[in-house]
Formats: structure tokens, C-alpha cells, sequence
């Protein structure tokens, strides 16, 4: 087997300097990047702390107790998160997806989610807002997130057989707990509610069919999501992932699946419906099948740079052009002019590249910008 490198390099420190254009970018709703990609979903990372360490994203031998994370004075507040997201929403986003790290650690969480709940597309609808967590609090939790005005959760659970799934998380923590979540969270309204499983070949591929057979017909849509080759520190190799194309291989014979249609555009799901009508699963091919054509995301980290790609290298400040006193209008078209310019297709060139040639950029990790 060969050898597994984990640079322990810091690449949140280079930063792009976001920039007030000299020809102003108003919010139309209407905004295109240079692919003609609109701007449709904004997810945004408001912790880069966990309470898990899977091994595939805050591996414990890098995220120990001497990882330099954010101090509290580096965290964009509340009110900043809600004065950027009003001008991305400005510029024609239609969904919030709050992430991480792990979300419901970051303290009265609920307080933003009040924030944002108030927030209106440019039709005037109430903005779209889900929350993605690996459930370990969401038991506790998802009643005040409800009454708060989330709408959705996607909970993150990698197998059903305890034993696996305590070794994935590497602190220990038990199957029951999330599920008690995910129950906690659909007698509160927080649905429908989804279930990510990410698959590494030869580590949890055996939980692909019993995690279909426990949540068909509960209105649960479970979705299956390859290993990606994030951030610099999980010492991804192309040998672990298994294609999506082989997850519906193995569950088509078992449970008879036919092939549906996006519900939205720029869906990273590609979504299969049971023969018998119990419910759909998806996969999620971000290695195998780039999606890069639809992708209509932008991401907001914890700290308030803008990342264009799950695969950037670089973010763009825009904290401080909000601690510098920018107006509404200066920032809109701040975040406008950086999305012009976009033209990142990471998955899609990677997928012309020889297997593994990419795993030694330098990309910033999946728990600082969010997943
Ligand atoms: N803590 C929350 C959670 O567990 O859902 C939110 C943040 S987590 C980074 C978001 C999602 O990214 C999770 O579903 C996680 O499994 C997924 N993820 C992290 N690293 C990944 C990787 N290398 N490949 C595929 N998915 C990954």
C-alpha cells in the first residue's frame, strides 16, 4: 500500500483582496460568472470546529489539540453573516445552507437562523434555509431550530452498524444518538430530510444496502456521496473511491430503482425513485461525474472569505471590506465583480488528469468552508 503524506500546511492564510469595482455590479438577481452560471446557493460555514474526527475530512492526527483554529474575534458575528448573506440573496440566491465544521456547535445558532429567516429573494419569497450536521446535537436541538425558521437538515451518518460507524467518526459515537436526531428532527418539521453517506471502498461499502433497507418508506432520502479529494490532510487515493455507478449497481438488484428527473437546476444529486414507491435515494458523483456546468454555489467561511469552488486554493476577503466600513451597495458589487470573474471547473479538468494527480494542490479543508 502506498504511503500516505499529510502536509500540515495552514493554507487559510493567503487570501485574495476583495475590491470595490470602479464600475459598480448592482443586484439585479440576474448575476452571471463567466461559464454563464447564475448565483443560486450560498452555504455558509459558521464554525470550523467538530466534535467528530472522520478520517476522511479532520483526520485526528492533524486536527489535535494544538490545531490553530479560529479565535472567537475571527469569526464573522451574526450580523455580519446576515448583512453579507442579504446582498448574495440580492444577487439572485434563492438557499442558505448553514455548514461547517459542525454547526450546531456554534453557540445560539438559532439567533442567526431568526436572522436569515427574515431575509427575501429578489421575488420576495422567504429565502430557502437548510443546515447540514453530523446530528450528534440535533436531538436536543431541533425544536428551537424549527421555531427558529430552518426549514431542512441534512444529516450526515456513514453506516448503521455501530461498530464502523464509531471508527468513522473516531470519536466514538454511537449510531443511536444520530438516529434519535434525524427522528427528533422530522417530528419537528425539519423535512424532508436528507441522509449523507459518504462511501470509501473497503471501509463502510458493506452499509450501502442495510442504510437503503432502514430508510426506504420513512420519507427519508438517503444519499450516497464519493470520497472527494478535499482539502490537503485526508490523504485521499483514487483506490478508495467507489463510483456512484456501482452503489446503484448494488442496490438495483435488491430494491429496483428507476432514474428521475432533477428537481432543481444545479442539483448535485443525481436522484432514483424505488420500482415499489418506497421513496427515492441519490448519489452524488462529485469524482466520478463533475458537475461543474450547474454549479450555481458560492461559499461564505467562517472567517467571511468567498470561495468559488469546493476545490479553491484562495478565498476573497470580504471581512474586511465589511469591517472597513463598506455600504450594502459597495459590497453587492464587491461579491458581483468576483462572481463575473468565476470560471473555476476543478472536478471537470481533474477528471482529464491521470488518477491522484491532483492530490498534492494546496486546497483549503472541507470543515473550514463547509461541505
Ligand atoms: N459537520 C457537519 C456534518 O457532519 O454534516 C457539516 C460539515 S461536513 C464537512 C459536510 C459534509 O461533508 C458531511 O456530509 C461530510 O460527510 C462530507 N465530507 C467531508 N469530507 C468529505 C470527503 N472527503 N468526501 C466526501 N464528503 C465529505
Amino acid at each position: 500500500m502506498a504511503e500516505r503524506v499529510i502536509p500540515l500546511i495552514d493554507q487559510r492564510t493567503a487570501a485574495l483582496q476583495a475590491r470595490v469595482p470602479a464600475a459598480p455590479v448592482p443586484a439585479t438577481g440576474q448575476l452571471r460568472d463567466r461559464l454563464d452560471r447564475p448565483l443560486r446557493d450560498l452555504r455558509i460555514s459558521v464554525t470550523d470546529r467538530c466534535n467528530f474526527r472522520c478520517s476522511y475530512c479532520m483526520p485526528k492526527e492533524v486536527f489535535n489539540k494544538d490545531y490553530p483554529y479560529l479565535p472567537h474575534s475571527e469569526l464573522l458575528t451574526f450580523e455580519e453573516i446576515t448583512r453579507l448573506a442579504r446582498q448574495f440573496v440580492a444577487h439572485g440566491v434563492h438557499k442558505i445552507r448553514l455548514t461547517g465544521g459542525e454547526p450546531l456547535l456554534r453557540k445560539n445558532i438559532e439567533v442567526l437562523i431568526e436572522q436569515l429567516a427574515q431575509l427575501r429573494t429578489v421575488e420576495g419569497q422567504p429565502v430557502e434555509l437548510a443546515l447540514t450536521t453530523n446530528g450528534s446535537l440535533l436531538a436536543r436541538k431541533a425544536a428551537a431550530l424549527k421555531q427558529a425558521g430552518l426549514h431542512r437538515v441534512t444529516v450526515s451518518l456513514d453506516g448503521l452498524d455501530d461498530a464502523v460507524f464509531r471508527s468513522m467518526n473516531d470519536v466514538d459515537f454511537p449510531v443511536a444518538e444520530v438516529l434519535r436526531g434525524i427522528d427528533a428532527a422530522q417530528a419537528a418539521g425539519l423535512g424532508p430530510i436528507k441522509v449523507n453517506m459518504v462511501v470509501k471502498r473497503g471501509t463502510n461499502e458493506h452499509e450501502i444496502v442495510p442504510m437503503a433497507r432502514h430508510f426506504r418508506g420513512t420519507g427519508v432520502v438517503l444519499r450516497y456521496i464519493e470520497y472527494m479529494d478535499v482539502g490537503a490532510t485526508n490523504g485521499w487515493r483514487m483506490d478508495e473511491v467507489l463510483p456512484s455507478a456501482q452503489v446503484v449497481q448494488r442496490l438495483h438488484p435488491i430494491f429496483p430503482l428507476r432514474a428521475l428527473e432533477p428537481s432543481a437546476p444545479g442539483e448535485t444529486a443525481e436522484r432514483w425513485a424505488y420500482e415499489d414507491g418506497a421513496g427515492e435515494v441519490g448519489v452524488i458523483s462529485s469524482v466520478t461525474q463533475a458537475f461543474c456546468g450547474s454549479c450555481n454555489r458560492a461559499r461564505l467561511s467562517t472567517e467571511g472569505r468567498l470561495y468559488l469552488c469546493l476545490f479553491a486554493e484562495q478565498g476573497h476577503d470580504l471581512r474586511a471590506l465589511l469591517r472597513g466600513d463598506a455600504s450594502d451597495e459597495e459590497l453587492a458589487s464587491a461579491i458581483g465583480h468576483i462572481w463575473h470573474g468565476r470560471a473555476d471547473r476543478y472536478s471537470q479538468l481533474r477528471s482529464q488528469l491521470p488518477p491522484d494527480a491532483g492530490t498534492g494542490r494546496k486546497r483549503v479543508e472541507m470543515s473550514y468552508i463547509g461541505g
